[in-house]
């Protein structure tokens, strides 16, 4: 098996490595404790040099001003840009707007394209996802409540949504809602765009999360929408196809998640190493790298983190080969064990820093709380060992491999 890299991919990480390190990382302190809303006019200064660098939108098609990376080398982008909380909001790749692309991209009207995806895609205006509700468990979502009503060529939507990441300022949100509910429990929802100037489309709040409530782009709202009204034109690809346009949307989406994530280990395992060698303990000199409990960390998270990259690459591998569907499994399993070495990583780096890992002059606090999500959201990791367990123990139905004679 060939683990080198394209010239292609190494030139462009190694550009995005040096942008992430020189642009992205110095403007953190103001990111972790000022004002969102304060740094956006420099976030679209560094938008507009990534575009003249020609890198914007890496994942996105040509034809709509992306660069057009496939899964593989969109993977490694993302891990790049990773190690920065701005990263993929500043080259035009962010979630949840890139998922929102990929599927107006495959399933929309050359009319919702013109007046939704290019806009989208050229990061003049912005997105959300609005499927989770809060009476509803979103691990099942079968059971939506909400309802668009077909009212001649309307559609009319009730319903409460929350966790709709960025809509705090997005334009438009694609919503989950039951049009079809006397069909089949798959069949029964379809995604409609709804843009936010919509009558009925009511913002309530952003929640706090994890104590942050914070703004724009980078928060999370409460949407109540109330009779709200929008043409059928609004509805994205066929009436009741919702599931299964959802989970075009998840299969990629995990992948870029994962890597994200991966490169958020790799800043974090950098600190960790960096702080071990550097924090003295003792008045001979030694310092924290000298004890054995603390290499046995690094040791540790360097494998997991490895071990974590190789199944992600892979699985970006097998989408790209055999679909989505056929890497089902590879893609459950990645999201849990990406998810929790995610977190034993922060963990770890956090603790090595001590009273310094918990402040705001590091980045680790910002990641250990903004993260604990991973293991959440795009299916908990319950409901994906589950579901993955389930095949495997069907593979095994009517087989005795107990046969020792
Ligand atoms: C930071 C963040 C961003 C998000 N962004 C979006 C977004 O943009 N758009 C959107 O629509 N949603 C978003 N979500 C919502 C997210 O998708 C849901 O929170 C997730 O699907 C879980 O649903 P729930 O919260 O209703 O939990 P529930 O479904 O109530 O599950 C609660 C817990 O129960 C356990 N569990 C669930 N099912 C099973 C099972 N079958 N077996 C064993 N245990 C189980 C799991 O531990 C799970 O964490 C976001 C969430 C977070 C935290």
């Amino acid at each position: 098996m060939d683990f080198s890299l394209s010239d292609k991919i190494t030139i462009i990480i190694e550009m995005i490595d040096e942008f992430v390190e020189n642009e992205l990382i110095p403007l953190e302190r103001e990111y972790l404790t000022g004002s969102y809303e304060k740094l956006i006019p420099v976030l679209d200064e560094k938008r507009n040099l990534v575009k003249k660098m020609e890198l914007w939108a890496p994942n996105h098609p040509v034809e709509y001003g992306g660069m057009g990376l496939d899964l593989m080398d969109h993977a490694l982008v993302s891990e790049a840009l990773g190690r920065s909380p701005m990263g993929h909001y500043v080259f035009g790749c962010q979630a949840p707007d890139a998922g929102n692309v990929e599927i107006i991209h495959k399933y929309g009207t050359g009319k919702q394209k013109e007046k939704y995806l290019r806009p989208l895609i050229d990061g003049k205006i912005r997105s959300c996802f609005s499927m989770t509700e809060v009476d509803m468990p979103g691990s099942n979502p079968v059971m939506l409540e909400t309802t668009a009503v077909r009212e001649g060529n309307d559609y009319v939507i009730n319903g409460q949504k929350w966790y709709s990441t960025a809509a705090d300022g997005a334009d438009f949100s694609i919503v989950m809602a039951v049009t079809n509910p006397d069909a089949q429990q798959y069949l029964r929802a379809s995604m409609i765009i709804v843009p936010s100037s919509t009558p009925g489309f009511n913002r309530v709040r952003n929640i706090p999360v994890m104590g942050h409530e914070g703004s724009g782009y980078f928060s999370h709202s409460e949407i109540l929408f109330q009779s709200c009204r929008v043409p059928v034109e609004n509805l994205l690809g066929p009436e009741g196809q919702g599931f299964v346009i959802a989970q075009d949307r998840l299969g990629p989406g995990r992948i870029h998640h994962c890597m994200r994530w991966l490169g958020i280990c790799k800043r974090s395992f950098d600190l960790l190493c960096t702080r071990a060698n550097s924090r003295v303990i003792s008045p001979d000199g030694k310092t924290l790298a000298s004890k054995q409990i603390i290499q046995s960390w690094i040791a540790d998270s360097a494998a997991e983190i490895q071990a974590a990259r190789l199944m992600t690459l892979h699985a970006a591998w097998m989408i790209e080969k055999e679909g989505a569907k056929t890497a089902r499994d590879d893609i459950s399993m990645i999201k849990f064990t990406v998810a929790n070495t995610l977190q034993h990583v922060i963990d770890r780096a956090l603790q090595v820093h001590g009273g310094l890992g918990m402040t705001d002059d590091a980045i680790l606090a910002f990641f250990y709380r903004h993260e604990r999500a991973a293991r959440i959201y795009d299916g908990a990791d319950e409901v994906h060992k589950m579901s993955v367990a389930k095949r495997i123990l069907r593979s095994y139905e009517g087989t005795n491999r107990y046969t020792f004679t």
